[in-house]
């Protein structure tokens, strides 16, 4: 495995020597952008959702990591990560989706962002910093078709439509519209039709000033589910970073994984207790490994007596409940352990895997709640390959 972009193979190597560390592969990162750029045409600009540190993992290194597969732009959701963004690749667009204050409308331009626009009054605030800044302002309008967070209502584009034409000048440019789908990783796609469809009758009566307006809605599951959809673009992010999109569609290549290492193991006679609540004891001798993991990175408490690890390939329990900075396996009968042996809590270990929707429904949430929720403490250890990468 060969470290890439910035981590130095010592920082690797010490990093690795750690107690608890985030695995990404970079390659399978690209792979899965090659895998939703095949599904909708190799003709169909991609923009990479890389908002949250790239759901968590590390937007420098996921960009640098992506960048070969020459993505039409980049997805964020705030005017800081822009800013961030904007300092790694000097050219492409850089789209903030979430709506942002109009405090933030300045810094935005200087970094010369592309703003998401719900409202008139923000595009009426955007057209007076352009001007004051003598800045480009150009910006991607959202229609709200019933996702009911943002965007601009596709009833009222008679209201709307003719106020935002009369917005736009040399300065403010009107490149593009999208909408968002709220329910694309349902089997059942008749919303993404609805949706869909109010979002073409209400492009359908706009007249944009100047040009052809680009057209996107696709998230990762309805580049998969519909890619009859995707013609303008696609923003996919969850599969990216290895994540399902949905029920019934393609499985994305792992990219993540979470390891720590076994600190203290001991043998402990039946009824031993383990933990807060002593909420689990041992039934027979059991033999218990102590782990440097905890919910304070991020290793959710709801895995406590239900979850589980892996270790030499083999499935353990989580036992008792995670405490802020350590958790207890149940390691019995698997062979050649010791302090320092590998462990993995997400991803795979010899045929074994963990994948992000086990831990995910363990848990009560989604794959992305888990990704965007390891904390700091554990560093982000790019490799070029990563998954099972030996111990
Ligand atoms: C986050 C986000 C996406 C990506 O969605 P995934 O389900 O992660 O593919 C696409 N579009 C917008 C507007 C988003 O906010």
């Amino acid at each position: 495995m060969t470290p890439v972009n910035g981590s130095s193979v010592q920082g690797l190597a010490s990093a690795r020597r750690g107690r608890a560390w985030v695995e990404v592969s970079a390659a399978a990162l690209r792979r899965n952008l090659a895998r939703i750029r095949a599904e909708v045409g190799s003709g169909v600009p991609v923009v990479p959702m890389v908002k949250a540190d790239a759901y968590g993992l590390g937007m420098e290194q996921a960009v640098q990591a992506l960048l070969p597969e020459e993505p039409w732009g980049w997805g964020v959701a705030t005017v800081e990560e822009g800013g961030e963004l904007r300092a790694l690749d000097p050219e492409r667009p850089i789209v903030v989706f979430a709506p942002a204050p109009p405090g933030a409308i300045a810094d935005g331009l200087r970094h010369r962002l592309t703003f998401a626009v719900s409202d008139v009054s923000f595009l009426e605030r955007l057209a007076g910093e352009a001007e004051r800044l003598g800045a480009d302002a150009p910006f991607h309008l959202e229609i709200d078709t019933g996702m009911g967070r943002a965007g601009f209502d596709w009833r009222r584009v008679g209201e709307w439509g003719p106020k935002v034409a009369s917005l736009v000048d040399g300065r403010v440019r009107w490149e593009g519209c999208f909408t968002h789908f709220h329910s694309a990783d349902e089997v059942d796609d008749r919303s993404v039709t609805v949706q869909a469809e109010r979002f073409r009758d209400a492009v359908g009566s706009l007249s944009p000033p100047e040009g052809e307006l680009r057209l996107h809605l696709c998230n990762s599951a309805a580049s998969l589910r519909r890619p009859d959809l995707a013609a303008g673009g696609v923003r996919p992010g969850i599969f990216l970073y290895g994540g399902r999109a949905g029920k019934g569609l393609p499985a994305p290549e792992s990219v993540v994984s979470v390891r720590a290492r076994l600190a203290l193991i001991r043998d402990v006679p039946p009824g031993t207790t383990v933990g807060y609540g002593a909420t689990y004891s041992a039934e027979a001798w059991e033999r218990w490994a102590t782990v440097g993991i905890g919910y304070g990175d991020g290793l959710r408490r709801a895995l406590s007596n239900r979850g589980h690890a892996l270790v030499n390939g083999r499935r353990v329990p989580i036992v008792g409940r995670i405490s802020m900075d350590m958790t207890v396996v149940d390691i019995s009968g698997v062979p050649d352990v010791a302090p320092g042996t590998r462990i993995t809590f997400l991803g795979s270990d010899g045929d074994e895997e963990i994948t992000l929707e086990e831990m995910a429904d363990h848990v009560g949430t989604i794959s992305y709640e888990i990704l965007t929720g390891f904390t700091p403490r554990l560093p982000r250890i790019w490799m070029e390959e990563g998954g099972d990468g030996g111990a």
